[in-house]
């Protein structure tokens, strides 16, 4: 079967086709600018030239409109007819405490995920709007929701009740729920077939360090703890936000700097992080490059940067009473070959030991721990999309 994944952001929507009788990827394509003057589509199909629409698209209807002919196109498609697609697999960002797994979508589901906008308000509109314009153009093709909060589910209260009245959880759900699970689970899922093991005899610890950056803690295959919270500010430094810090902090910043409403949140969110601290980038490329030509402050970016996914790895081996394996994924931890270095430092006590020549690696599935780390450490590039389109495959077929 054919299985469509989308990914639709507020201006933006990335989409691929997958092959799902032997998991290959068929195309996949970016649509940037929507509902804005220069919109555009760029589709890639294996083996040919990437091919670039420019065309004003007014919404995401109009947006999926074109991807659904570029995917039917002679050339540049990949299928016959928009019958050949099976199903098609929709990334949302918040389930709330709804879904702890994907699910087909039905107008129960959409109502939920319309409740769980107030948590997600920058997120669940565009995801919503995507999922309506699919149905509108594809009536007779099943839709799953596969959710970025549903793998952290798992958590024990201990690790998602903030410890602030609890009236705060039960009449507005102020809780932790954690990010990118779609990620943490494969490649989770990954590191126990590299190992050989089952993931139920295994503790992982999975980093995902891209512009946005989460750890999470998982036992026996199942999410324990996870450093982003209420929403992805929470946790480890990011590209342009600060992570935990003092609460504190944000009223005092605002008397004196005598700041209008929402501009402290527009901070921690877009101007902190490494950005904030380096005054240069939130690109770690660029941090990097500043970093080795002598910059003070983005040495010191990349060492605060360093210093958390540390505290977070440290932590998550008490809570888990050990760790068997330590994942490294998205932009950063599959390419930053230095961060890698920096964050893996010293950690030979607690059996956790890098091989410097292993690491010296981008973007490839691979084990870059010394033979005698009682950790392994693994790399591993994560694919979100093909394990939407498996929670995909495996709803719609269940269904039948
Ligand atoms: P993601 O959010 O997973 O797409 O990751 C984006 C981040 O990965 C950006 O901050 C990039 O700077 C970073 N990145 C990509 N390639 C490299 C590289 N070769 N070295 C360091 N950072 C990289």
């Amino acid at each position: 079967m054919k299985v469509l994944v989308i990914n639709c952001g507020s201006s933006s929507l990335k989409y691929q086709v997958l092959e799902m009788d032997n998991e290959s990827l068929l195309c996949k394509g970016l649509v940037e600018r929507i509902g804005i003057e220069g919109s555009v589509l760029k589709h890639e199909k294996e083996g040919m030239d990437k091919f670039i629409l420019q065309t004003p698209m007014q919404d995401h209807k109009d947006a999926i409109e074109h991807v659904l002919n570029t995917i039917i196109d002679p050339v540049q498609g990949v299928a016959k007819s928009m019958d050949e697609i099976g199903a098609v697999g929709h990334r949302v960002v918040h389930a709330g405490e709804k879904y702890s797994s994907s699910v087909l979508i039905t107008e129960s589901v959409m109502d939920a995920l319309e409740e769980c906008t107030d948590l997600a308000p920058l997120h669940n509109p565009p995801n919503i709007l995507g999922i309506r314009a699919c149905q509108e153009l594809m009536p007779n093709t099943p839709m799953v929701g596969v959710f970025d909060t549903a793998y952290h589910q798992t958590m024990p209260p201990e690790s998602y009740i903030y410890a602030i009245p609890y009236e705060y959880y039960t009449n507005y759900k102020v809780r932790r729920y954690g990010f990118h699970g779609t990620s943490h689970k494969y490649v989770a899922n990954r590191a126990a077939e590299m190992m050989g093991q089952p993931i139920e005899e295994l503790k992982i610890i999975t980093c995902h360090l891209g512009n946005g950056a989460s750890v999470s803690a998982i036992k026996r295959g199942v999410c324990v703890d996870t450093s982003m919270g209420f929403t992805p500010l929470e946790g480890l430094v990011m590209g342009t936000r600060s992570g935990d810090i003092d609460p504190a902090i944000v009223t005092y910043i605002r008397q004196k700097e005598n700041l209008p409403q929402g501009e402290m949140n527009n901070i921690l969110n877009k101007k902190s992080g490494v950005l904030g601290i380096s005054g240069l980038s939130s690109d770690f490329r660029d941090i990097e490059k500043a970093a080795e030509e002598g910059d003070e402050r983005a040495q010191l970016a990349q060492r605060v940067f360093a210093h958390k996914v540390r505290f977070y790895i440290g932590a998550y081996m008490a809570e888990m009473n050990g760790v068997d394996a330590i994942v490294f994924t998205a932009g950063v931890g599959e390419n930053d070959i230095g961060m890698r270095d920096i964050i893996c430092q010293d950690l030979s006590n607690l059996g956790i030991r890098l091989d410097l020549i292993k690491n010296k690696v981008r973007g490839k599935e691979t084990v870059i721990s010394t033979d005698d780390s009682r950790v392994k450490i693994l790399l591993i590039p994560t694919n979100e999309e093909l394990m939407i389109a498996r929670d995909t495959l495996e709803i719609v077929n269940g269904e039948e």
